[in-house]
């Protein structure tokens, strides 16, 4: 049996040139792990805690060397001598080290990057790749045994507190129809997104990218976005609602302010029932397969007309509502505020708590979007956590930037892996 020798973690840049935390895992037979940690910029109220050092001296307060320290002197020693296969006993030994409801004390970024390095070091002894090695702790809280590709949410054009101020849409979507293999959706979303990109240079828009390396245009409405998407799409060749769907994270909470939505649609602000009304024009346009965050993160009753009048065509996502906590997705469920999970590891600090809000999910029939955050690094990790939770989506941003497309070719070795076993 192999047990944990020692975790150190140092601070290193993400994708926004922020801090976040590198972590390492060393056993006592010379195994080692390495892995870092994302972080959200268009965060909600109710994640756990990402703790940050608050001294503006370094990096305008946003330097990460507390959480390394917290590892480094307390969490990393509180786990030594353990047994890296055993990771919910893991996970429960840094969840009570630090005591607190959201992770607050020693930071739920110290503490994923802790359980993360360790679920890498359990692939590596269990000898199994880590999707697989997932999906057996998958198996561990209930879930069914089994892995599966997801379908990319693959994201063209970025707008929100990820784009350039010009559209309040946070995420504009290709959604590769499900019969297509991955290889066969990435392709179609990389031809068009580099059209998408040519378009708007011929209009002369603005075609720099956003955090999540879709466009950030400076055009007038989020309407607009949608007409160069399907002008795009039309000089693919590919077919909209055979080949491929649209979809949107509206990422309300960035433009709601005093009970109101304000959008560059329209003149004046918006009600929750005027901005349903607009999601449903949008959607008998251009048919949305799925539509996240499409109200503020506590409207809950918003969200439960939005999923009474519109889950019959399209999957109504909940983020910032849900946060990958049990709690508000058990709220979630019974109040049938939505139909879909957007899972993020880091939204609840541990990868056993995330396979158990992953678990509820399942048990109420949802579907599983697992999701990358907008500061990355190149690890992969959560292209094989997707895997290991068969879910059915992923979404890792644009088909371009290294931090994305990490993530995606990862996924392209999998499915590569998986039909050569298959076919063994
Ligand atoms: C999102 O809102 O779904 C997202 C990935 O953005 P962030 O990481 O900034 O929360
Ligand atoms: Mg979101």
């Amino acid at each position: 049996m192999s047990t944990i020798k020692r975790i150190w973690a140092r601070e290193i840049l993400d994708s926004r040139g922020i801090p976040t935390i590198e972590n390492y895992c060393q056993t006592d037979d010379g195994k080692i792990s390495v892995s870092s940690v994302p972080a959200g910029t268009s965060t909600g109220t109710h994640e756990a805690v990402e703790l940050r050092d608050m001294d503006e001296k370094r990096y305008l307060g946003q330097g990460v060397l507390k959480a390394v320290e917290n590892i480094n002197n307390v969490l990393g020693p509180a786990v030594v001598g353990m047994d890296p296969m055993k990771q919910a006993e893991i996970d429960q030994k840094l969840i009570s080290t630090d005591g607190t409801e959201n992770k607050s004390k020693y930071g739920a970024n110290a503490i994923l990057a802790i359980s993360e390095v360790v679920c890498k070091m359990g692939s590596q002894v269990s000898q199994k790749p880590l999707y697989s090695w997932i999906d057996d702790l998958g198996v561990t809280v209930g879930l069914k045994q089994g892995v599966r590709l997801p379908t990319p949410l693959l994201n063209m054009i970025n707008g929100g507190k990820h784009g350039a101020g010009n559209l309040d849409f946070q995420e504009f979507w290709v959604i590769p129809a499900i019969h297509k293999t991955f290889k066969e959706g990435l392709q179609i979303g990389a031809e068009v997104y580099q059209t998408i990109g040519k378009n708007l240079a011929q209009r002369g828009a603005i075609h720099s990218v956003g955090h999540e390396g879709g466009y950030a245009p400076n055009l007038f409405t989020n309407a607009e976005a949608f007409e160069v998407f399907v002008e795009s799409i039309k000089q693919t060749g590919h077919a909209l609602g055979r080949d491929l769907f649209l979809g949107l994270d509206v990422a309300a909470d960035s433009f709601y302010k005093d009970g109101e939505y304000h959008i560059r649609d329209r003149t004046s602000s918006m009600s929750d029932d005027q901005l349903l009304e607009f999601y449903k024009q949008l959607n008998n346009q251009y048919k949305l397969q799925i539509i996240e965050d499409a109200f503020f993160e506590d409207a809950w009753g918003s969200w439960q007309k939005l999923t009474a009048e519109m889950s019959s065509t399209t999957i109504i996502a909940g983020d910032d509502l849900l946060a990958t906590n049990p709690k508000r997705l058990k709220k979630a469920i019974s109040e049938k505020a939505c139909n879909a999970a957007i899972i993020k590891p880091n939204q609840i600090g541990s990868i056993t708590e995330t396979l158990q809000v992953i678990k509820i999910a399942r048990d109420a029939g949802w579907k599983i979007i697992v999701s990358h955050r907008s500061g990355e690094t190149n690890d992969s990790f959560i292209a094989d956590f997707a895997v290991g939770v068969a879910a059915e989506y992923a979404k890792f941003g644009a088909p371009a930037r290294g931090e994305r497309v990490a993530k995606y070719n990862r996924l392209s070795t999998i499915e590569l892996e998986v039909e050569y076993l298959k076919n063994k």
